[in-house]
């Protein structure tokens, strides 16, 4: 049991009217330590420094990027010198099993490494124009980010946000959710320890209809950068309409996974319960909706239900584990709802559906993997984002109809397709409207390479060469070398 405290401008401080909130661990209810509420006047202290930090200029121009980079590659080693500690946290915190833990913190180092070489990288050029000048187009900083990140994935999606805005020379003010704080408030003190000047990241903890909703509605941030749920992503939105900000926005998913006659179904199996059930299903990008060529139907979902009912429930930290509990009580209780309507809404639960039973349970937020079948396009369970390991299993009968149904949601942030058809992996995976996409496999993420998604699933893209395009202005300099009367007026 630990007290934190947050970061503001290299200081760590309480909330000004000293509130707090109890972290606790989903698995056992084990009280992990307290964190500040922090108020609107805490939010705009920190935003002021980051302000601050910005405006001297010392941390954004051109000949401190060697140093950006420097800095971030200390901390990537920081990281990986931590990664037992920062791993453990996270799977205490949000749940995850340990191996999925450690994973997230192997991508976060490698973030940013992969930002610190970037940083001496951001170009601009010159231009041929039709009169006598040197003009040039040059990339700087946006300004103040404001970053807020959800709980699913604790460390890795603010780091996602971090690495790129500091590559930048941005200076920034990033929350956490308010179930899980802990990770990134311990990456704070390696950031201080690596060197990072005052002001620079500024880490605020608190509920998001406060702390949140002041971070993304304060008028001296130049961007917002959001990961989270789409009614969220459109109030974050609104706020940065009234104040005119720059906006990138991650948000939900219904992610369609295609599974064709031809596939090699045993394989798919293990990757389609994978797409479904790592991280408790509780991804932006799980693929929750499963569309199967119906010659294939039973002889494939009685594989991957095979799968599922020998998935090792538990906490994190234990042996063997694959899936830990739901972040929250409210969140199984959501969880459990949407169960609920798949039942009333007339399709077939084919496993799971329940709390496992036993006593290593008894106080943890669990939910076994959950499958239906004979599901129907229209039913909620097929295209509401439920965020926990329930799977729906809608059959096909043509690659034009798998087509549509894929298509057929508000969502486009991931989607996957399974054939040995290498053609028809190709045609199909680009008719689909998604951002993250796979062939014959799920899930495999890159710092290399574009993250976002098509229509209600988000603005913008992280990571890769992409990802720094958020946290950059675009201005052209027009130098004279003539020096010739304008002619204009005389
Ligand atoms: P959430 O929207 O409830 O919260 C996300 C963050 O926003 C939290 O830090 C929260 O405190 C803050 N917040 C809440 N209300 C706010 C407000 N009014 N103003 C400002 N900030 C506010 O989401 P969540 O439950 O933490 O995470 C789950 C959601 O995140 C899912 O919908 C999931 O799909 C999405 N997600 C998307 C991606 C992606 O890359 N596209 C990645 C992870 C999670």
């Amino acid at each position: 049991m630990r007290t934190y405290q947050m970061l503001i401008n290299n200081h760590w401080v309480g909330a000004s009217d000293g509130g707090t909130r109890t972290i606790t661990d989903p698995a056992d209810g084990e009280v992990l330590g307290t964190v500040p509420e922090a108020t609107t006047a805490d939010v705009d202290r920190a935003v002021q420094a980051a302000r601050e930090a910005f405006d001297n200029g010392s941390w954004k121009n051109d000949d401190n990027a060697l140093h950006r980079a420097q800095l971030l590659m200390a901390l990537a080693n920081r990281v990986r010198e931590q990664a037992g500690m920062l791993a453990e946290l996270d799977t205490r915190n949000c749940g995850k099993p340990l191996a999925e833990a450690e994973a997230d913190v192997a991508d976060a180092a490698n973030c940013f490494d992969y930002y610190a070489g970037l940083a001496t990288k951001v170009m601009g050029e010159t231009v041929p124009v039709p009169m006598n000048m040197m003009s040039m187009v040059v990339r700087e900083p946006v300004g103040v980010a404001a970053q807020i990140v959800p709980w699913n994935y604790p460390l890795l999606m603010a780091v996602w946000k971090l690495a790129p805005a500091l590559a930048a020379g941005c200076t920034l003010v990033i929350k956490p959710s308010e179930l899980t704080p802990l990770s990134l408030l311990e990456l704070g003190r390696l950031i201080v320890a690596v060197g990072f000047p005052p002001g620079v990241v500024n880490i605020i903890t608190g509920v998001g209809e406060v702390a949140g909703a002041a971070l993304a509605g304060h008028p001296e941030i130049d961007k917002i950068a959001f990961t989270g749920g789409t009614d969220t992503g459109s109030k974050i939105m609104t706020a940065a309409a009234k104040n005119i900000k720059k906006v990138t926005l991650e948000l939900g998913g219904k992610n369609p996974v295609v599974v064709f006659a031809d596939a090699n179904l045993d394989t798919a199996a293990e990757w389609v319960a994978f797409a479904a059930f790592a991280n408790q299903g509780e991804v932006c990008s799980a693929g929750s909706r499963l569309l199967v060529e119906r010659s294939v139907h039973d002889a494939f979902v009685s594989r991957v239900a095979a799968i599922a009912k020998g998935i090792k429930l538990g906490h994190g930290l234990h042996e063997g584990v694959r899936m830990g509990p739901l972040v929250s009580a409210e969140h199984r209780d959501k969880v459990e709802r949407y169960i609920e309507i798949g039942k009333t809404e007339g399709a077939t639960l084919l496993t799971g559906g329940k709390r496992p039973e036993g006593e290593e349970f008894a106080k943890g937020n669990f939910v076994e993997p959950t499958i239906f079948t004979d599901v129907t396009p229209g039913m909620r369970i097929a295209r509401e984002e439920i965020f926990g390991p329930v799977l729906a299993v809608i059959p096909f009968d043509t690659e034009e109809e798998a087509v549509r149904l894929a298509n057929d949601t508000e969502y486009g942030l991931a989607a996957g397709v399974f054939t040995r058809d290498i053609n028809r992996g190709n045609r199909v995976i680009k008719k689909i409207r998604a951002g993250i996409t796979w062939v014959n496999n799920y899930h495999p993420t890159f710092n290399e390479m574009p993250w976002g998604g098509y229509k209600k699933s988000g603005i913008g893209r992280e990571l890769g060469k992409y990802g720094i395009e958020a946290y950059l202005e675009t201005k052209q300099i027009n130098i004279n070398l003539d020096e010739a009367p304008l002619g204009w007026y005389v």
